[in-house]
């Protein structure tokens, strides 16, 4: 095989290739003055496969409204292109080219676990400013403490606030629990 012809083949498939990629290039020049400087702001063509026009759009409601022009969107945008598109499909699925992950909520604080034990681990998260002197702190922190116990529920054997999880589970708090172990 002589260099010419191998380069005339390199040549036909280069034309080869621009012509297929040619109807999507072609279409992403023509769509903002087919389509008008509004809707191309919310639209963006994605490929053509199959003569099937795919585009994103910003809103499921540009969707719709646009697959209800899509016939005469197709005789507009097929006197311009080197193919004939049969259909567009419009959809919001890859209008955001990274679509937010789902931030991941904290599953169970460890105040909300039945086996929480109040009183002993409370005393421990309640926040103290450095500000205050002893005296103050204590006074401040059985007040935290107090609050905090009013919503809870008593232990029927030995009358301290429980934690609702611990009296589902052993019907006392689980000091009381621990005791008749
Ligand atoms: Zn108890």
């Amino acid at each position: 095989m002589s260099f010419e012809s191998v380069n005339d083949i390199l040549g036909v498939l280069e034309k080869q290739a621009k012509w297929q990629e040619q109807p999507f290039q072609r279409l992403l020049q023509i769509w903002p003055e087919v389509v008008g400087v509004a809707v191309g702001a919310h639209t963006r063509p994605l490929s053509i496969q199959r003569d099937v026009l795919r585009v994103a759009t910003s809103s499921a409601a540009w969707a719709q409204n646009l697959t209800f022009k899509r016939q005469t969107l197709i005789v507009k945008l097929n006197e311009k292109l080197p193919t004939s598109l049969v259909d567009i499909r419009f959809s919001t699925a890859g209008w955001q080219s990274s679509p937010e992950e789902k931030k991941s909520q904290p599953t169970v604080l460890p105040s909300e676990h039945p086996s929480y034990v109040g009183d002993l681990s409370t005393s421990k998260s309640v926040l103290i400013p450095n500000t205050m002197n002893p005296k103050a702190a204590f006074g401040h922190w059985s007040k935290v403490i107090q609050e905090r116990s009013h919503s809870l529920p008593l232990c029927p054997q030995c009358q301290s606030p429980t934690p609702p999880g611990e009296l589902q589970r052993w019907d006392v708090c689980s000091f009381c629990a621990a005791k008749q172990l």
